[in-house]
């Protein structure tokens, strides 16, 4: 049980209101290509509902401390919304809200029955007890009980969050619901109906994503140099997938530094050293920056941390030809330009990084069904819609002579901007 994409970064305020503002833009150009009236970008720029809980906890020290936490549900034109939540010290209501709206665009560049949403809690689970983070959980839950349900709002793990927060949230919920009630959340452990494959579906999403970029660039993955950002969910199971496959890994990062060797890390060792938020890094002595990092020589760059980690100061440092988002947001959109200019491929986040939930989608059908599938078919089916979505929008940014961004973006829009147009909404 590790915690999905840990890695960290100084956020401000203004970095994200520009992750928002900027995906604003993008949508807006999205729907115009796409010839939609504004009144369609006027529904989809913000969530349809944001709720904002306070949630008092008591501490193991005795004290009580009240946290903050936030549930944004995108758009639910085309299903139930669907998205993770995170616990970290610099979730901001800005933050979830361009989180949510990539959810909704990642369920439909995925084909997934769903809208998109995104939870988050102000709150460093580093320094908490279990049992403090079981009280926050728990009640998060109940503060958001009345919005959520498996047929209306369906809660995941993201940054700092894992298997076992899933698990008392989901006992939460059936306790509040009267029914036992798997299919409230995904990225639950096993025993509690939760999905062969769903712990590494990030991983295998990107690396799926990763070889067909590689085709295309006609560069060989075994034997490439690849730097991966991050150590969390997403960024170990993707560093032993490479390495696995015969890749170099030369670089890897937790939220305290990096590592770099151009002979190739020595991948089983640090994952047998990572903590379970990702830490590793701490047990060198030559480490050097996550910004250091994104600089050296590579082929293949994976950010698969947090936002804003590759922006105009750094993207024509960049030495790789291809950059494979696996977090959320990691590079901002003047630096997005800057790649496409300079023929980096770059393979967006909500393209790269949707195998979570559609992993997610295979739990909660099987929850619905209640008959469960083998970690092979998961992987199959895994497997064909990666592929499928990853060509629909390479095709797409070709045939529309625009990047891999702005093609993926319209393709999830189109989706929900027709759900709603059917149901009279716009
Ligand atoms: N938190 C993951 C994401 O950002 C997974 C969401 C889910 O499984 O619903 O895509």
């Amino acid at each position: 049980m590790v915690a999905e994409k840990a890695a960290d970064s100084t956020k401000t305020n203004q970095e994200n209101m520009d992750v928002l503002a900027s995906t604003r833009t993008v949508i807006k150009t999205a729907l115009e290509k796409l010839g939609y009236p504004e009144e369609v970008f006027e529904l989809l720029k913000d969530p349809l509902r944001m709720m904002t809980v306070r949630i008092p906890v008591r501490m193991d020290d005795g004290s009580v401390k009240v946290f903050t936490g936030y549930r944004a549900q995108h758009n639910d034109a085309v299903g139930p919304t669907k998205g993770g939540i995170r616990f970290h010290p610099q979730v901001t209501e800005n933050e979830i809200k361009a989180l949510s709206i990539w959810m909704s665009l990642k369920a439909g560049i995925v084909d997934l029955p769903y809208g998109g949403a995104k939870g988050g809690i102000i709150c460093d689970p580093r320094e908490m007890s279990f049992r403090e983070l079981e009280g926050l959980s728990r009640g998060y839950v109940r503060a958001i009980s009345q919005i959520v349900g498996p047929t209306k709002d369906i809660p995941a793990p993201d940054v700092f969050t894992n298997s076992q927060i899933m698990a008392w949230m989901m006992d939460e919920y059936s306790r509040i619901d009267e029914f036992n009630s798997p299919g409230f959340i995904t990225g639950k452990p096993i025993v509690l109906g939760g999905s062969h494959g769903r712990e590494t579906a990030t991983a295998k999403g990107v690396t799926i994503v990763l070889n067909e970029a590689a085709k295309k660039k006609g560069i060989a993955v075994e034997g490439a140099r690849v730097i991966v950002q991050g150590f969390g969910n997403a960024g170990s199971y993707l560093s032993k997938f490479l390495h696995d496959a015969g890749a170099k890994v030369v670089g890897i990062s937790d939220a305290y530094g990096a590592l770099y060797d151009p002979e190739g890390l020595d991948i089983d060792y640090l994952l047998d050293r990572r903590d379970s938020f990702g830490t590793v890094t701490k047990l060198f002595n030559n480490t050097i920056s996550n910004k250091e990092l994104l600089e050296q020589e590579c082929d293949i760059i994976v950010p698969a941390a947090v936002e804003n980690q590759i922006t105009n100061e750094n993207a024509h440092k960049i030495k790789a030809s291809i950059v494979v988002e696996a977090a959320n947001g990691p590079t901002t959109m003047e630096a997005t330009k800057i790649l496409t200019k300079r023929d980096i491929l770059l393979v967006p986040d909500v393209l790269a990084s949707a195998g979570g939930v559609t992993v997610s989608y295979f739990e909660w059908v099987q929850n619905n069904q209640g008959y469960y599938w083998t970690e092979e078919e998961i992987n199959q089916k895994l497997n064909a819609i990666m592929v499928k979505s990853f060509n629909t929008i390479y095709n797409t940014a070709e045939t529309r002579r625009v990047d891999m961004r702005l093609a993926a973006y319209m393709v999830g829009a189109r989706k929900m901007a027709e759900a709603s147009r059917f149901r009279g909404w716009v």
